[in-house]
C-alpha cells in the first residue's frame, strides 16, 4: 500500500520543546522531573518518560495538589507542560519550596499576553476553547475574573452582558472556520469586539495538511495520537468531513489489516502530541499491507 505521510504529522514545537526540558533536568542532574499533570497527551509516551525518571503530579486540569514527599523537594524539579497554567496555579507551584521549570508553550504564552493586556484595560475576553481543557483553565487565569469559554453559538447568546469592551480569543488547538463563525456571532451583539485569530502555527499547518493529503487522491486517513488527545480527535474529525474513511488509531496494535487492504493509497497524520516512534510503527506497517484485488 502506498503511505502518503502529512510533513506536520507529530510532535508541534511546544511540545517538542517541553519534553528537551524535562529530558535535560532528568539526565543533566539525575534528578527527579515532575511535571504538573500529564506533560503530553500520549500514554505510551508517557510511559516512556516515566522510564527517564520524568514523572506526573497533580492532576490533567492542574487543580488538585501536588504530591511530592517533603525530603524529595530540594533536589527535585517541577516542570510546567505546554498547555501553561493560571498565576494562582503558577504561586502555588513556586511556593512548594522544588525548583520550578516553565515549559508553557510561547504560543499558549502569547494568549495568555493578549488576555492580560485587556483585561487590565477592562474587557471582558470570550475564550472559544473547551472550559475543561487545561489550557482554557490556565487562561481563564488571566481574565480577572471576566473570562467567557465558549464553544457553540449556543454558549455565545447565553452569554451574560459583557459591556462595552470585549476581546475574543481561541484556544490554541480549535479549527480555525469555528472560530471566525464563534467570532462572527459575538460581533453581532459587540460589533466593536477584538478578534485575535491565537489558533496557533503548528494547529493551522496540521489542519491544512488534511487537505493537502486530500488533493493528493489519498483514499482513506489514518490518524494516530491518543484517543484522548484533544488535538488530535480534532484532526479525526476534520479528516472524516472530507468524506473520506477515517481510521483514528493510538498504535500499531490497533491496525486493522483486512479492512485497510482495500485502499491502494492511504493519507497519515498524526497530532501534537505522537512520538516519531508511534508514527513510524504505525506507516511501516501499513506499507506492508498487501492491497486485495480489485473487483
Ligand atoms: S499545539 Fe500549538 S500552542 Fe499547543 S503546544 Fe503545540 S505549538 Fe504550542
Amino acid at each position: 500500500m502506498q503511505v502518503v505521510r502529512a510533513q506536520s504529522a507529530g510532535f508541534c514545537w511546544g511540545v517538542e520543546r517541553a519534553i528537551e526540558i524535562a529530558r535535560d533536568f532528568a539526565a543533566k542532574g539525575k534528578r527527579p522531573v515532575y511535571t504538573d499533570g500529564p506533560l503530553i497527551h500520549n500514554r505510551q509516551m508517557m510511559e516512556r518518560l516515566q522510564g527517564e525518571g520524568i514523572q506526573e503530579v497533580g492532576d490533567y486540569q492542574s487543580s488538585s495538589d501536588v504530591q511530592v514527599k517533603e525530603e524529595e523537594r530540594e533536589n527535585s524539579v517541577l516542570v510546567v507542560r505546554a498547555h501553561g497554567i493560571s498565576p494562582e496555579r503558577r504561586q502555588y507551584l513556586k511556593s512548594l519550596g522544588i525548583e520550578f521549570k516553565d515549559a508553557t508553550c510561547p504560543d499558549v504564552g502569547i494568549v495568555a499576553g493578549k488576555i492580560k493586556i485587556h483585561a487590565r484595560k477592562g474587557y471582558a475576553t470570550v475564550i472559544f476553547g473547551d472550559r475543561n481543557h487545561p489550557e482554557v483553565i490556565g487562561l481563564m487565569g488571566y481574565t480577572k475574573g471576566k473570562g467567557y469559554p465558549v464553544k457553540t453559538f449556543e454558549d455565545v447568546d447565553a452569554l451574560p452582558d459583557l459591556g462595552d469592551k470585549v476581546a475574543v480569543v481561541s484556544q490554541t488547538t480549535m479549527f480555525t472556520d469555528d472560530f471566525h463563525a464563534i467570532a462572527n456571532r459575538v460581533k453581532e451583539s459587540y460589533p466593536e469586539a477584538l478578534v485575535f485569530d491565537t489558533i496557533c502555527g503548528a494547529t493551522k499547518d496540521r489542519q491544512g495538511d488534511i487537505a493537502v493529503l486530500y488533493d493528493q487522491e489519498v483514499e482513506a486517513f489514518v490518524v494516530i495520537g491518543g484517543h484522548h488527545s484533544a488535538n488530535t480527535c480534532k484532526l479525526a474529525m476534520l479528516a472524516r468531513k472530507t468524506g473520506l474513511p477515517t481510521y483514528h488509531m493510538e498504535t500499531a496494535k490497533e491496525i486493522d489489516r483486512e479492512e485497510l487492504a482495500q485502499y491502494r493509497k492511504i493519507g497519515v497524520t498524526a497530532g501534537a502530541s505522537t512520538p516519531e516512534f508511534l508514527i513510524k510503527e504505525v506507516c511501516n506497517q501499513l506499507a506492508a499491507i498487501e492491497p486485495a484485488p480489485v473487483g
